[in-house]
């Protein structure tokens, strides 16, 4: 049996699992004084059994009944903890494939980095840290930001109906039983009910995953030159006609922009100039900018020419993506094409 000399609690909840193995029978849980609590986690513990039903889904043929029904037992008549009870079912079905724990991974699940992650719906245990948190934008989200580990880093979201304690800023913490998310080619993870949170004593460095895009400037979409902002406490939404889409009709404040797409002959790469890299880029500086709309009496100007200036033309760039951008931190313009396809981009766009 697994856990004998190592944790003596382990031990005990192995044993009273093999009990139960033992015993197998469709006992009913006696009423307990206080039942309360016991029937709110049998959604939880519902949850508990598909995921380990599917954690052995390729050595096991479990039920999720079965296994729930072996987890209420331990939660409900014994009063084991849900994440003890979990670990010795686990442990027990472990033993009855003939199975080491590593098998299975980390507490069950996939262990990949956390700016690795390239599949949806993967359940996943990571040691990360918090190190953004954002303000959710629905009354559903609990909490949403942006956790880190040792490759890099990843949005989160924990949602309302999970239930969690709240994950402070800059703390690390052992996550077990997350899922992977995808969207639009973007992933991230979702804390769910089923989520083991423990706070861990040590501090993690986190990866940079900055992004390296080269290719032909091919596009400079609208929304680029000289924009106006919205001026309101961190909001900075770009403004269309005059209106920001949360603050309505505002006075904006100026700012310069290139949203661009790079083409390296086989992929094309969104990116974002900031003012400062769109000064660096163009050469035109924000006032100078300003004074090009005052005189044609028209902000588009600013983009045209910026056009003129840097279309065709080939750049390496790297910063963080976000979303399906890569936000420009640096940039250097390459002499050459980066390859004969990308050069007949180039002729076609000039
Ligand atoms: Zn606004």
């Amino acid at each position: 049996m697994r856990g004998v000399t190592t944790q003596s609690a382990d031990f005990t909840f192995a044993v009273l699992t093999q009990i139960f193995i033992l015993s197998r029978t469709n006992r009913r849980v006696p009423p307990h004084e206080n039942n309360t609590e016991a029937s709110e986690t049998m959604t939880d513990l519902h949850t508990h059994a598909e995921d380990i039903v599917a954690q052995f889904s390729d050595h096991l043929d479990l039920t999720a009944d079965d296994v729930e029904e072996r987890l209420d037992n331990l939660v409900n008549e014994y009063r084991v903890p849900v994440d003890e009870a979990r670990r010795s079912v686990v442990n027990s079905y472990l033993d009855e494939a003939g199975l080491e724990r590593d098998a299975l991974s980390g507490g069950g699940n996939a262990s990949v980095g956390l700016a690795e992650i390239d599949q949806d719906e993967q359940w996943l245990d990571v040691t990360a840290k918090v190190v953004d948190l954002w303000e959710p934008r629905s009354d559903s989200v609990a909490q949403v930001g942006l956790l880190g580990d040792e490759t890099g880093t990843t949005k989160f979201i924990a949602f309302q109906t999970s239930d969690l304690p709240e994950l402070e800023e800059g703390a690390v913490y052992r996550l077990e039983n997350l899922v992977t998310d995808e969207y639009q080619g973007n992933f991230s993870v979702k804390l769910n009910r089923t989520t083991t949170i423990t706070e861990v004593d040590e501090d993690i460095e986190v990866g940079d995953d900055a992004e390296t895009v080269e290719g032909a400037l091919v596009d400079i979409q609208s929304g680029s030159g000289l924009i106006k902002r919205c001026p309101e406490e961190d909001c900075t939404r770009v403004l269309q006609n005059g209106r920001c889409s949360e603050h309505g009709s505002v006075e904006g404040e100026f700012d310069l922009r290139i949203k661009g797409v790079l083409d390296d002959g086989e992929a094309v790469h969104e990116v974002i100039f900031d003012r400062e890299s769109t000064e660096a880029l163009t050469g035109t500086t924000l006032d100078e900018a300003k004074d090009m709309a005052m005189d044609a009496l028209d902000t588009t100007v600013v983009a045209d020419e910026m056009r003129i200036g840097t279309l065709g033309r080939y750049y390496r760039v790297s910063g963080p993506q976000f979303g399906r951008y890569v936000l420009v931190d640096e940039f250097e313009r390459l002499s050459d094409p980066v390859d004969a396809e990308a050069a007949l981009i180039e002729a076609r766009s000039i």
